[in-house]
């Protein structure tokens, strides 16, 4: 990764030489090692397994693109940036979006995979407590960039941040963590609209905004579709066959049946079997070609 300038933008020094490498360990340092990471079961077991992060500069033009796709609601990074820190000149380049992959432990996999109707408790687990880690990784990034100089926000942690209807997409948001991620090289979307990434499909996604300057993860993909079996070969559709509602057809993803089933289909069901109140699914990240890698065509024949 090229080492960039020590200086922050309010012309103090950071100290750092590498700005990408101190958020990549700063991440991945929270993930391996803070007992935070952390399903909150007897066992102790952890959350997440090691992540991946990449970058994506706030003028990269998919971002405009989001709002065309999306939604006119959907923030550019500097539109977030701007509600955040109302008095910044920062322009749309001098904007880093950091995105990150919590990939969910084998244990969590291994016990989904054997599920056909409702979650396995670590899955619910990841789904709710997990979920507390990644908003505690937002923070601490944020805080982190904060205290060395360079402002920052958590788009999904900021007040005004929402849920929308979308024509398109049927329910969409004011910012997508997965679109982060796949602008920042992480990895593209499959037929059931989860994000696969070298980890698989079976994860978790954070993302925060800078005014930092870090060189862009490269994109190893043109097309949004690019890691699924489905869109590229003509073949797999295993997350059909895992959908238990019917949410997965070759016509895509079904955002209403499979919200329906997930909130409020397993609330009674996580609270009954497993004692907190939590709801869950992944039943099409598990099981499937796609689940812990990018399938290749091997993996179908
Ligand atoms: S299970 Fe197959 S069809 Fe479904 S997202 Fe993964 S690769 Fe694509
Ligand atoms: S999360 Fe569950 S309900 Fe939703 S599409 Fe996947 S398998 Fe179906």
């Amino acid at each position: 990764m090229t080492a960039v300038s020590e200086e922050t933008p309010n012309g103090k020094k950071s100290g750092i030489q590498d700005h990408g490498a101190w958020i990549q360990g700063l991440i991945t340092d929270f993930v391996d090692r803070s007992p935070e990471n952390t399903l909150q079961n007897a066992a102790h077991d952890k959350a997440f397994d090691s992540p991946l992060v990449g970058f994506s500069n706030g003028g990269d033009p998919l971002y405009e693109a989001y709002k065309t796709a999306v939604g006119p609601f959907h923030w550019t990074p500097s539109e977030i940036f701007r509600l955040a820190f109302p008095g910044s000149d920062a322009k749309p380049e001098d904007l880093t979006v950091i995105a990150w992959i919590l990939p969910q432990t084998k244990a969590t996999k291994s016990d989904n995979r054997k599920e056909r109707l409702y979650p396995s408790e670590r899955w619910a687990r990841a789904r709710i407590f997990g979920e507390q880690v990644n908003v505690k990784l937002r923070e601490l990034v944020v805080s982190e960039l904060l205290e060395r100089g360079f402002e920052a926000v958590a788009p999904m942690l900021f007040p005004q941040w929402k849920r929308k209807d979308s024509d398109r997409y049927v329910f969409a948001s004011t910012w997508s963590e997965r679109h982060a991620a796949y602008a920042s090289g992480l990895g593209t979307f499959g037929l059931c609209d989860g994000l696969i990434t070298p980890k698989g499909k079976a994860v978790r996604v954070g993302s925060v905004v800078a005014r930092i300057n870090i060189p862009p993860t490269s994109r190893p993909y043109e097309d949004h579709h690019a890691y699924c079996l489905f869109y590229t070969k003509g073949t797999c559709g295993q997350c059909i066959d895992r959908c238990p509602v019917g949410a997965v057809t070759e016509a895509g993803h079904e955002k209403k049946k499979c919200l329906a089933h997930i909130r409020p289909g397993t609330v009674g069901y996580v609270k009954s079997h497993f004692g907190f109140d939590g709801y869950g699914c992944g039943l099409c990240q598990t099981a499937v070609p796609c689940e812990s890698k990018i399938p290749t065509i091997e993996d179908v024949t």
